[in-house]
């Protein structure tokens, strides 16, 4: 296995104590390929994540929360040595006491690791799914980044086809939720034994063409040549066509497998292209793989892909356990619904700003919020902190999107009032006493 400080691994260098006074002075940046998330965005990213949860959640699947860094062995050992994420994506450094840690590339592996070290596989077939920032030091572009996101879904203890039917349906029913469309590609890798046989053909195929390849593919020929088949190098294409067919190679059961999940499919209407070139660049797939893929993002096409990987379980020291996932990409399904989404999902604007001026005014605008905000379910209630003249808050109250202003001055604090002042359309300021405000107030949002 290639050490830390090899050519193969990306070194992330702690920043010493010592050197941090360099760069108190000029601006620092964020690290390249590593994107903030601006509140401008940030609406979009709830928009998925509530609509992924709540799919999710009633179809059974609980949300299992998983560190960000495992042991480096763990994802050499779950991904393959010979693959391009363990081969030259990661993010390994060394901790202080000479572990060898990596920031996670992807989720499958901790989910297996955190449910052989909890126990989660005995006597039960958990349906789990998790969400957060990945890690892979990849070339940055549009839809491909260096820390990206995905929300991961994962079952266990189920051989399929049904689960694997499930998952894909869930996946349909989420993008119509969601506004977009994407094209389903199915393949199946039947079993390792099988994948063996197929192996070994396509190396002789490509040994006699071996004065075609690329670099890329010559050094996969004998270590991981069904990764040619997903060579994004267009010089590859004929050959690549020409090729044998996984299809042509699977074993009875993984046929029989396959079968069925079309015909589940079928039945509930999913479109989907069977592509026999469909490979996954993962080593720990078996039997079912599928991905979604779009036009509509340029070179990165692939918005979602999962499959079944009945063997890593035992690969990483538990008992036999079938297991069928997919990592949805979010950064690319946003971009989806960015374009797609006949109604962008709205940015939650606050119903009422409350502006004020003079201590007594201050006081009761704070009493007045709080009561309201216990009052009046579902209220968006922003209140002005920071001072400034009437003008200057009425301006913010403006910006801020809200539909009202509630008004108070000196005079309104000696009668405990409270002017309700219309932003958005052309109708009188009316006065307001505190006992009847939360009714008048609950009005206007409803
Ligand atoms: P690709 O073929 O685009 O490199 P992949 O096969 O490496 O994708 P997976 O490891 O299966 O992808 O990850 C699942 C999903 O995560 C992908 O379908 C994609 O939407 C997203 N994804 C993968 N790598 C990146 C990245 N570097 N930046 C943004 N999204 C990514
Ligand atoms: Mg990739």
């Amino acid at each position: 296995m290639p050490g830390p400080g090899s050519d193969y691994f990306m070194i992330a260098r702690v920043v010493q104590p010592a050197n941090r006074g360099l760069q108190v002075s000029g601006k620092i940046q964020a690290v390249r390929g590593m994107n903030d998330i601006l509140p401008e965005h940030s609406h979009l990213w709830q928009f998925l994540e509530d609509c992924t949860r709540e799919a999710l959640e009633s179809a059974g699947y609980r949300e299992i929360r998983l560190p960000l860094v495992e042991r480096t062995a763990l994802f050499s050992r779950a991904i393959g040595e010979v693959t391009d994420i363990v081969e030259k994506e990661m993010y390994t450094f060394e901790d202080r006491n000479g572990d060898s840690l990596t920031l996670r590339p992807e989720g499958t592996a901790g989910c297996v690791r955190a449910g052989i070290e909890r126990g989660l596989f005995h006597n039960s077939q958990p349906r789990l799914w998790y969400s957060g920032p990945m890690f892979r030091h990849e070339r940055p572009q549009k839809g491909r980044y260096r820390q990206f996101h995905q929300i991961g879904v994962e079952a266990y203890g189920m051989d399929g086809p049904d689960v694997d039917a499930e998952q894909i349906l869930l996946l349909r029913r989420l993008w119509e939720r969601l506004g977009i469309r994407a094209e389903l590609r199915l393949n199946s890798l039947g079993t390792p034994e099988a994948r063996r046989d197929y192996r070994a053909a396509l190396v002789r195929y490509f040994e006699a063409h071996a004065g075609q390849l690329d670099e890329d593919s010559q050094r996969r020929l004998h270590t991981n040549p069904m990764r040619i088949l997903d060579s994004k190098n267009p010089a590859l294409f004929d050959l690549i066509d020409a090729a044998p067919r996984l299809p042509d190679y699977l074993d009875d059961e993984s046929r029989e497998h396959f079968s069925r999940l079309c015909r589940l499919l079928d039945d509930a209407g999913v479109e989907y292209v069977l592509d026999p070139r469909l490979v996954r660049g993962l080593d720990y797939y078996t039997r079912t793989v599928f991905e979604w893929v779009t036009d509509a993002l340029g070179a990165q096409d692939a918005v979602c892909s999962g499959g079944r990987y009945d063997g890593l379980v035992t690969q990483l020291g538990g008992r036999p356990t079938p297991a069928v996932g997919f990592a949805l990409g979010m950064e690319r399904v946003i971009a989806l619904i960015e374009q797609q989404a006949p109604e962008r999902p709205p940015r939650m604007l606050p119903h009422v700003y409350v502006v004020h001026s003079g201590e007594q005014a201050e006081r009761l605008a704070f009493e007045v919020s709080e009561l309201l905000r216990e009052q009046v379910e579902g209220l968006r209630l922003m209140l002005n902190c920071g001072g400034g003249s009437f003008k200057a808050q009425f301006r913010r109250a403006d910006n801020s999107g809200a539909a009202v202003a509630l008004v108070i001055g000196e005079e309104e604090a000696g009668t405990r009032t409270v002017q309700l002042k219309p932003l958005r359309e052309h109708s009188e300021q009316q006065a307001v006493k505190l006992e009847a405000l939360p009714a008048a107030v609950a009005a206007l949002i409803n």
